[in-house]
C-alpha cells in the first residue's frame, strides 16, 4: 500500500552589497558566473534550501532551521547540497520516494532562464531522480518589491511524496 504526501518550502536570501570571490552564487547545486553574492550561513543556495524545507514538510520532519542551525559553526559556508543528501537519506529511512517536484525561483536579477537545464540536470543528478519529475520555472516580480529592486531572490518549492505503508 501506498499514501502520496505534499510539502511546501519557501526560502528568501538577500545579495550581499558587494561581490564576494569566495560567495560565488550557487543556485540548485549550480555555480552561475554573475558576479553577484548572497548574504547566508552556507553557500546561500536557496533553491536547495526550498526543496529541503518541501522534503521535510512532506515528511512531516519539521524544517531546514531545526536539522541545520545557523548557530552551527560546522556549517559555516556548507554546501546545500550536503545538506538536501541528509534530508534525502532521512526520507529513504521513512521509506519516501519522490513522486515529483515544481519549483518556482523568484528573481530579477540575474536571468535564469539559461541555466534551466544546468538546473534540471543538477537536481537530477541530487536528489538520483529522473528529470521527468522536476520542474523548474524562474520569474520576476515586473520589478515590484525588494525582489524587483535587486535585493535579492526568492525561492518556493512543491513536492509531492509516495510513501510505503
Ligand atoms: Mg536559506
Amino acid at each position: 500500500m501506498t499514501e502520496t504526501r505534499i510539502g511546501h518550502g519557501y526560502d528568501v536570501h538577500r545579495f550581499t552589497d558587494e561581490f564576494s570571490t569566495t560567495k560565488p552564487l550557487v543556485l540548485a547545486g549550480v555555480t552561475l558566473p554573475d558576479e553577484l553574492s548572497l548574504l547566508a550561513h552556507s553557500d546561500g543556495d536557496l533553491i536547495l534550501h526550498a526543496l529541503c524545507d518541501a522534503l521535510l514538510g512532506a515528511a512531516g520532519a519539521g524544517d531546514i532551521g531545526q536539522h541545520f542551525p545557523d548557530t552551527d559553526p560546522n556549517l559555516a559556508g556548507v554546501s546545500s547540497a550536503k545538506l538536501l543528501a541528509q534530508v534525502m537519506r532521512l526520507l529513504a529511512r521513512e521509506n519516501f520516494f519522490i513522486g515529483n517536484i515544481d519549483i518556482t525561483v523568484i528573481a530579477q536579477v540575474p536571468k535564469l532562464a539559461p541555466h534551466r537545464q544546468s538546473f534540471l540536470d543538477s537536481l537530477s543528478n541530487l536528489l538520483n531522480i529522473d528529470i521527468s519529475r522536476i520542474n523548474i520555472k524562474a520569474t520576476t516580480t515586473e520589478g515590484l518589491g525588494a525582489i524587483g529592486n535587486k535585493e535579492g531572490i526568492a525561492c518556493h518549492a512543491v513536492v509531492l511524496l509516495v510513501g510505503k505503508v
